[in-house]
């Protein structure tokens, strides 16, 4: 392998605890590689109570950017100079740009979701979404969604509260959707489905772990007009996914999320497009 590390490489990384499993240092790093960009991305784990310290490390280090992961995401707002209408409405931030000393804050979750679905060519704006979960990833995809036009969001969780909570961000911020939570029940998500364009699970229900669950047990909750997302990457079709093709519905899986989230963030700080089928290839072949 030749060095490409120069006394000229910027640095970009990832600030968070763990982040040892992270995938995004082989994607940035391929990127680089493929496009010649003298960037280099390294994953830091910062233990409770340094983030100020680092991310003032990265200032010194002139860093050209960097993301955050958990349990930071919301805590970085307070280091920030400036952070996206979007992501301050999210309340969240995963990439961070350092404009000459000045550190704005972006969420690319959300935005990463939504390009996914562009990439599948399917229509969002004026359409009603319907959310399973309401953890961190669902509240950066519903925000989002509704953010970029969705007419009607609906978020579905086991802990009412946490749906509430979403709801009640976007009812208060996004004046154009309409937003409502409601506790997780199958009978509750059937109902909400039938007039519904878009369904997406946001629960870790499928992932590696437990590959044979699946957050509907009856495939008659889904009908075949329904375009049904998981945001699970791992495995490629979980058992949702293979329910969804039974039912004749279109389906996409969290690959496109993960890879866009990290595509975002490349164009902010390199202006340059990511290689989107390099980086798939390198991450999800099974070569
Ligand atoms: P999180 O913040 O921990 O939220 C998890 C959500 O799922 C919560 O609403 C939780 O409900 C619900 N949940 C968890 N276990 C459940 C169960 N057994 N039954 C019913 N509901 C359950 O997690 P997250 O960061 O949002 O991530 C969620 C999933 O998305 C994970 O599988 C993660 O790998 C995946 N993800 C993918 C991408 C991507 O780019 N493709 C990005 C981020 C996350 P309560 O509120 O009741 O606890």
């Amino acid at each position: 392998m030749n060095n490409r590390i120069y006394g000229t490489t910027k640095l970009t990384g990832l600030l968070g605890n763990p982040v040892k499993h992270s995938i995004s240092p082989n994607m940035h790093n391929s990127a680089f590689r493929k496009l010649a960009l003298d960037y280099a991305y390294l994953a830091f784990e910062i233990e409770d109570g340094f983030l100020e310290d680092a991310i003032n490390a990265m200032k010194i280090f002139k860093a050209k950017g960097f993301n955050i992961t958990m349990p930071y995401k919301e805590k970085v707002i307070d280091f920030l100079d400036a952070v996206s209408e979007d992501a301050q409405i999210i309340g969240s931030v995963n990439t961070v740009l350092n404009d000459n000393g000045k550190l704005v804050g972006y969420n690319t979750d959300g935005r990463g979701f939504i390009k996914a679905l562009e990439e599948s060519k399917m229509e969002y704006k004026g359409k009603k979404i319907v959310i399973a979960g309401a953890g961190g990833a669902a509240k950066a995809i519903a925000v989002q969604l509704a953010f970029e036009g969705a007419k009607e969001v609906v978020v579905l969780n086991r802990t009412l509260s946490n749906a509430d909570e979403i709801a009640n961000n976007i009812n208060e911020n996004i004046h154009t959707c309409n937003a409502r939570a409601l506790e997780f029940h199958e009978s509750s998500l059937k109902e909400e489905l039938q007039n519904a364009n878009i369904f997406v699970n946001c629960t870790p229900i499928g992932m590696k772990s437990n590959v044979d669950e699946s957050i509907i047990s009856d495939i008659s909750t889904l009908h075949k007009d329904l375009f049904v997302a998981d945001i699970i990457y791992d495995p490629l079709k979980t058992k949702l996914l293979s329910m969804a093709e039974k039912a004749g519905c279109r389906t996409m899986n969290g690959i496109g999320m993960i890879i866009y989230q990290g595509a975002l963030a490349f164009k902010i700080w390199t202006g340059e497009d990511m290689p989107i089928e390099l980086v798939k290839k390198v991450l999800f072949s099974k070569e």
